[in-house]
């Protein structure tokens, strides 16, 4: 760059010369990887960019973000739609699976794309915005469905909607009678907090409960400029909740996940749910056992407030709901229960009422 020129403002990186270019992957990968972009969108943020540190190659925030030419191979037990949503689709846009609760996905655009996203193969750019008629239709199936009680935005993102659009949105849904919560799972928060303006999080005013559930998966990703944000939040009356991953490299450790549910608390962001890995296609490196989840999370109890305890859960294929996997401390003994103490970890019998 000659002298005195504008330093270039940093973007999001898109390609696999991109990411070559800014020393996020070595030169000789980047043939393959401009492959695998044409199958798996590829976006790393600038917020995500200031979070990486390229001399470590087993990175954290990196491994979530970068492509791998592992992504290539599929195994047999890895399918498409791994959480099954297309049988479940009353109206474009919708998916309806629980009786009281249903999603709205008003875009599939994402500032960032996790290498492990169960909708990888549906997620990206160009993806899925859905027109206005299409957005009416699906506000008036909430309308018409005065079971649903909660309206969860996915995508996607729903945060990559500009604040006017989810403005309209959160509004039609405060005016219907049956809907009390209106939630929003998103990456925004830590992957793209500049997007968390005052316009926005004014959009997000409502009289009815507005939960946004912030996905991250590392303490790092809460970094100054997505507490920020999340203050911003909850100075708007947002209630916040996290979701977690529990992914290879990256937070399959008590430290890890400790640092994490503290840097989550820390920001406000109550942690909800920890997911085991859907199996979506060319994720296999990012799977940890469910019998090694449920020992990590063992460790945890009694050492970490209680506060910081997520649901650890996984989502049946072919849509049979999201099911908690424990770990549990209490076994049946004939009438009585057998319950493990946290504290000693020893075996605590609590007799049957007798009544
Ligand atoms: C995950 C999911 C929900 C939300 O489930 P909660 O357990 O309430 O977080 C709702 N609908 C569908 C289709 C889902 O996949
Ligand atoms: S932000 Fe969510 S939907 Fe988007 S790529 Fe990541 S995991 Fe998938």
């Amino acid at each position: 760059m000659p002298d005195g020129s504008p330093q270039l403002k940093p973007r999001t990186l898109r390609d696999a010369q991109s990411l070559a270019e800014a020393g996020l992957i070595p030169p000789e990968a980047q043939a393959g990887l401009a492959r695998l972009s044409a199958t798996y969108a590829i976006a790393v943020s600038p917020a995500v960019q200031a979070l990486i540190d390229p001399a470590d190659p087993a990175d954290p925030i990196a491994r979530q973000y970068i492509p791998d030419a592992a992504e290539l191979v599929t195994l047999p037990q890895e399918r498409s739609d791994p959480t099954s949503d297309a049988p479940f689709t009353p109206v474009k846009g919708v998916v309806h699976r629980y009786p009281d609760r249903a999603l709205l996905k008003p875009l599939l655009a994402c500032p960032v794309y996790c290498r492990f996203c169960f909708r990888r193969e549906v997620v990206g750019p160009d993806g899925g915005l859905l027109t206005a008629a299409e957005l009416e239709a699906a506000l008036d199936w909430f309308a018409g469905s005065p079971q649903v009680r909660e309206a969860i935005l996915t995508g996607g993102d729903p945060l990559m909607l500009s604040p006017r659009r989810l403005r309209h949105v959160v509004q039609r849904l405060s005016a219907m009678p049956h809907i009390d919560i209106i939630r929003l799972h998103s990456r925004v928060p830590v992957a793209a907090p500049e997007r968390i303006t005052p316009a926005l999080a004014e959009a997000l005013e409502t009289e009815k409960a507005l939960f946004l559930c912030v996905h991250a998966n590392h303490a790092r990703e809460f970094a100054a400029p997505a507490r920020a944000a999340l203050r911003r939040l909850a100075g708007a009356g947002v209630g916040l909740l996290g979701q977690s991953v529990l992914l290879r490299g990256v937070n399959d450790s008590p430290e890890a996940l400790e640092a994490l549910f503290r840097a989550m608390l820390a920001a406000r962001v109550k942690p909800y749910y920890l997911h085991q890995l859907d199996r979506a296609p060319g994720t296999a490196r990012f799977e940890v056992p469910i019998e090694e989840g449920r020992r990590i999370l063992r460790t945890l109890r009694g050492r970490l407030t209680g506060l910081a305890w997520p649901t650890y859960v996984l989502d049946l294929p072919g849509g049979a709901g999201k099911a908690p996997l424990g770990p549990d401390f209490a076994t049946a003994e004939g009438l009585d229960w057998m319950v493990e103490g946290p504290l000693d970890g020893l075996a605590h019998r609590h007799p049957a009422s007798g009544a």
